[in-house]
């Protein structure tokens, strides 16, 4: 076996998982979040990788593969060459066309499907890939927990309506339950407060994780849990739009401005909007123009401010603007009508719209059970579900919980998982139709799903470990039974080895320590391991036993040695 255990840390490990994955001979650094995967630790990926593809295949996901190395085109069409920023590795080929190491793949996706199906008959459709992705991080952190190259899990959700979309998520979120609890984590489902416009259903399943980067609350007696990013970190009131220097606008004198907004808003409603003051968490739409593609826009949203000024300005030069319909929020079950600022209920027919996601303030919600009611800082997901009823108005530690059982206590986690309803996004960037059975072109709906593989190992790792080194749980551990030779006698070596034979002809996964070291230095090294099972075949063979010792609870058995092979099988 090509394996080095260590015996000192690695002088840049921060968290228990970096530390014992690299002492263990798991993992080894190549360059900042750049690793390469050693013997056992492809043994983990590998097995992890199969619950992901076994969970995945009974919904019905078929699995496809697509390059890492990407042209420029596709990422062109949907906005993300610019958004993604300086996350995106690229590169340029030798006659200098852009290319890019994908981060994730929905563009692609989005185009194999477009490419081959064209009828409403074809759908519903589930894809998915376990791949290599890219993202040059900011901060890449604890060993494959945050890597810049690393392996996920991803897969698309095609549908034709609203209605499939929705049974598509629901199958994800329940596999992604079933891969998780057989990887034997501990783990939230917390709805993801996702900052931008667009509206979809999101919900994260974050690894619990004490030096995890998300925060999230949770009940000390029931299921309960939600994600408390907004809340922890109040976002700042938003400044008033007219408030920004003149030297900082990118505006033309020629080009729409707020104030052409303002008016526009108050021709078409029957609020007074000024630029100083009221526009502050109204939604509008804007569409570029010859696109048929209408986008969400959140103008002057506390905490998002910044990202949609941008997007205000730069959409707002040759766009339409125009507020949003009945059928807008039928398309869009997170939009709801509703009423922000001090003014009274009476009021709520008013034609402007929120989108509480992002909203700090007193927001009334259609469709809530008491009708009147008014809550604050309103997140959806959160304290609301896309059909209007109130959960919670406000989450915070040392709250009850909102589900009536026990207090909220503050915990955090790393996410491994996120499903996503996107809905017409990236069908709306690349024209994504089928023709139904009317005759007419039908927008196809489409969800993303990720999982995290590469870093689940570390999650579970990070989870699964004591003062001696990893306790794998049994579906991924790299084997089964670590069998350690402790002694020099012959008859010791020759019984181990026999042992070893039968339960490898009996399925069962075993690592063999011949090694010419101490057995101190193989018990050590077997615990550092993390098998969930340790066989010593030592002196005790004279008296006619081997020992047995569970790794997680320590118990150690003296059993003879056929009844040892009967039990490990
Ligand atoms: P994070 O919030 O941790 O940065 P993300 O929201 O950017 O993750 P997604 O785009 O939702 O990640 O990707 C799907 C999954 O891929 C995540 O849930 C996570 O498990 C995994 N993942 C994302 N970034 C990394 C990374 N740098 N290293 C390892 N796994 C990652
Ligand atoms: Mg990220
Ligand atoms: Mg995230
Ligand atoms: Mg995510």
């Amino acid at each position: 076996m090509f394996l080095r255990t260590l015996r000192e840390d690695p002088a840049d490990a921060e968290v228990p998982s970096h530390r014992l994955l690299v002492r263990a001979g798991y993992v080894r650094r190549v360059a900042p979040g750049i690793y390469s995967w050693l013997p056992l630790g492809l043994r983990v990926l590998r097995k992890v990788e199969e619950v992901v593809r076994q969970e995945m295949n009974a919904i019905g996901a078929q699995e496809i593969h697509f390059p890492a190395l990407l042209p420029k085109e596709p990422y062109e069409a949907s906005n993300r060459w610019t958004e993604y920023g300086p996350t995106v590795f690229r590169l340029k080929d030798r006659k200098g066309a852009d290319y890019l190491l994908g981060p994730t793949h929905e563009e692609l996706f989005t185009l194999m499907v477009k490419g081959e199906y064209s009828s409403y008959k074809d759908y519903p459709v589930m894809l998915y890939q376990v791949q290599t992705k890219y993202r040059d991080e900011e901060r890449p952190r604890a060993g494959i927990l945050r890597g810049r190259e690393f392996v996920m899990k991803d897969s698309y959700s095609f549908d034709i309506d609203d209605e499939g979309l929705n049974s598509s998520y629901q199958l994800h979120r329940d596999a992604y339950i079933r891969i998780f609890d057989r990887v034997g984590l501990r783990y939230v489902i917390v709805a993801a407060t996702s900052g931008a416009m667009g509206g979809s259903a999101s919900e994260e399943f974050l690894a619990e994780i004490e030096t995890g980067e998300d925060t999230f609350v949770r009940s000390t007696d029931s299921d309960y849990a939600a994600n408390v990013e907004a809340v922890s970190t109040p976002a700042p009131a938003a400044e008033p739009i007219t408030d920004k220097p003149a030297a900082e606008s990118h505006h033309t004198p020629n080009t729409p401005t707020i104030e052409t907004l303002v008016d526009f808003l108050n021709a078409n409603t029957d609020r007074k909007f000024t630029a100083a003051d009221t526009l502050k968490n109204v939604l509008v739409k804007t569409r570029q123009p010859g696109s048929q593609e209408w986008e969400l826009l959140g103008v002057g949203v506390p905490g998002d401010r910044e990202v949609d000024m941008k997007r205000l300005e730069a959409s707002l030069e040759p766009a339409e603007v125009a507020l949003l319909e009945e059928s807008d929020f039928a398309a869009n079950p997170f939009l709801v009508k509703g009423y922000i600022g001090p003014k009274s209920l009476q009021d709520n027919d008013i034609r402007y719209l929120v989108d509480p996601r992002v909203v700090t303030g007193t927001a009334w919600v259609t469709g809530a059970d008491e009708p009147d009611r008014h809550v604050v800082d309103l997140v959806c997901g959160r304290d609301f579900t896309p059909d209007g009823t109130i959960e919670a108005a406000e989450v915070r530690e040392g709250d009850p919980s909102p589900d009536g059982n026990g207090t909220l206590v503050a915990a955090r986690g790393v996410e491994i998982g996120h499903i996503f309803q996107l809905g017409r996004k990236y069908a709306d960037a690349f024209g994504l139709d089928a023709l139904g059975q009317d005759g007419k072109p039908k927008r196809i709906t489409m969800g993303s799903y990720g999982v995290g593989v590469s870093r689940l190992v570390a999650a579970i790792a990070e989870q699964s470990h004591d003062e001696q080194g990893l306790v794998w749980p049994r579906e991924v551990a790299p084997a089964d039974v670590h069998v350690v030779i402790a002694g020099k006698d012959e008859t010791v070596r020759a019984r181990a080895e026999e042992m070893a034979t039968e339960l490898d002809a009996a399925g069962v996964q075993v690592f063999l320590d011949d090694r010419t070291v101490s057995p101190g230095v193989k018990f050590a090294d077997a615990e550092l391991v993390g098998l969930p099972t340790i066989l010593v075949v030592g002196k005790g063979l004279a008296n006619g036993v081997v020992e047995i010792r569970d790794r997680k609870s320590g118990e150690r058995t003296e059993i003879a040695p056929d009844e040892a092979v009967a039990q490990l099988i």
